[in-house]
């Protein structure tokens, strides 16, 4: 790593319990919650089990109040409800996109806000979430890179995204009626694509998507979850053992040197370390296909040298490629490719045996789209200057 270009991993996440008052109960691990239990006087025999009960209020009925849990005694429910809260982050606003996408703005503790993104497709419908406020990084064509780091979210803040979507899309089981189980989730998938780079904010994204993958609770299946890094190496055996997803990468470049100037990271893990690190997370998480994304910036990496070059790069890894046509922002420094260049792209790689689909950019009209992430009202920015510093333009 060069001295001009500082990659670092601020560690800001606050602390879940605060120096007084009730614990948040969403966003804790299961091992958290019984040791929690326990310290309220919960006798050590029965914590498991009210684990249990009080996970499946939570996480499968979507319950808010300690009062509806009407498998505990009534004086256990007042205790709860003295030493816990069930608290989730604030929705601000939801903008619908004509497409039907669905843009979140989310306020979080400290009056931060992130954004959240519902995409209901014919066969699924995926959650776009964040992990931080902002980024450390600052990939050069990216409009969260513009904003500095806030801080990590909490797990709870992170679960709690995937909580308030269900309460939007009233997707929780009526207590009584039925168990949720039957018929397609509106709610289907998740992707870590939003805000922030997931693996330098890891034990809280781990512990939430601990959370979304647990089957008495969202009970979404690890297949179901895509984690996605600008290549943070040292994390990436980390997530396949413990959590085990899918990977996607934002690779975005074929050549280190271009490679530094959009996904600055590179200069610290060169794409030859990353492509090593690739290699082994298919077999250590038991996983299918690891997506490589690529942006798609006119006359800067999408000629086809590169796409020629790609195919020889991710030889002999499990791959699909995702082609992600550039989503404009204000001031961004790119343009999109052309249409018939991303086609003649896609099909050199698709020529070559992998999947290469063209991400349909979705809710533009509500700058919902890939990249174009960043809450309007946060002020601290990154000046041009700084960005052209770190990204060594
Ligand atoms: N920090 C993580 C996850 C968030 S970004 C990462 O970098 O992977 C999610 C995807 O959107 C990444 O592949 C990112 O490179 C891409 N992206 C960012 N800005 C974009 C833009 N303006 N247009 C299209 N894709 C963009
Ligand atoms: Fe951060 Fe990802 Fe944007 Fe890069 S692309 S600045 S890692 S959010």
């Amino acid at each position: 790593m060069t001295a001009s270009a500082p990659i670092t991993q601020d560690l800001v996440t606050i602390p879940r319990k605060l120096p007084e008052g009730p614990v948040n109960i969403v966003g804790l691990t299961r091992d958290k919650l019984r040791e929690a239990l326990i310290e309220i006087g919960t006798p050590e025999k029965q914590a498991k089990m009210r684990v249990n009960q009080i996970w499946q209020w939570i996480y499968h009925w979507g319950v808010r109040d300690f009062a509806t849990m009407t498998n505990l005694a009534k004086d256990y429910r007042a205790k709860l409800a003295e030493n816990f809260v069930i608290d989730l982050p604030e929705l601000v606003t939801r903008q619908v996109s004509a497409d039907g996408t669905r843009k979140y703005l989310v306020r979080i503790a400290g009056g931060h806000e992130v954004e959240v993104v519902y995409i209901p497709e014919e066969d699924r419908g995926t959650l776009c979430i964040s992990s931080q406020v902002g980024c450390t990084l600052t990939c050069s064509f990216c409009h969260t890179g513009t904003q500095k780091l806030v801080r990590n979210l909490t797990a709870g803040e992170i679960i709690g995204q995937v909580m308030l979507a269900r309460d939007d899309l009233g997707e929780w089981p009526e207590p009584g009626v039925g168990t949720g189980d039957n018929g397609p989730r509106l709610l289907s998938n998740i992707v870590l694509m939003g805000m922030g780079e997931p693996l330098y904010n890891f034990d809280n994204v781990r512990d939430a998507m601990k959370i979304a993958m647990d089957g008495e609770g969202i009970a979404l299946s690890r297949r179901r979850i895509t984690l996605s890094t600008s290549g943070v190496v040292p994390e990436i055996a980390k997530t396949a053992q413990e959590i085990g997803c899918q990977l996607a990468v934002s690779f975005h470049a074929t050549t280190d040197e271009v490679r530094n100037i959009l996904v600055p990271i590179n200069k610290r893990w060169k794409i030859e370390e990353l492509l090593n690190a690739l290699r082994e997370y298919p077999k250590a998480s038991n996983s299918e296909r690891i997506t490589f994304e690529y942006v798609m910036l006119d006359g800067i990496n999408d000629s086809d040298d590169d796409a020629r070059r790609l195919v020889k790069l991710i030889k002999g890894i499990p791959a699909k490629i995702n082609l992600i046509p550039f989503n404009e922002w204000p001031g961004a420094p790119y343009q999109r490719s052309p249409w018939d260049r991303i086609e003649a792209f896609a099909d050199i790689i698709y020529k070559a045996g992998y999947a290469s689909p063209i991400r349909t950019p979705r809710g533009e009209d509500i700058m919902a789209a890939c990249g174009q992430l960043k809450s309007a009202t946060e002020r601290a920015r990154k000046s041009r200057k700084e960005i052209e510093a770190e990204a060594g333009l």
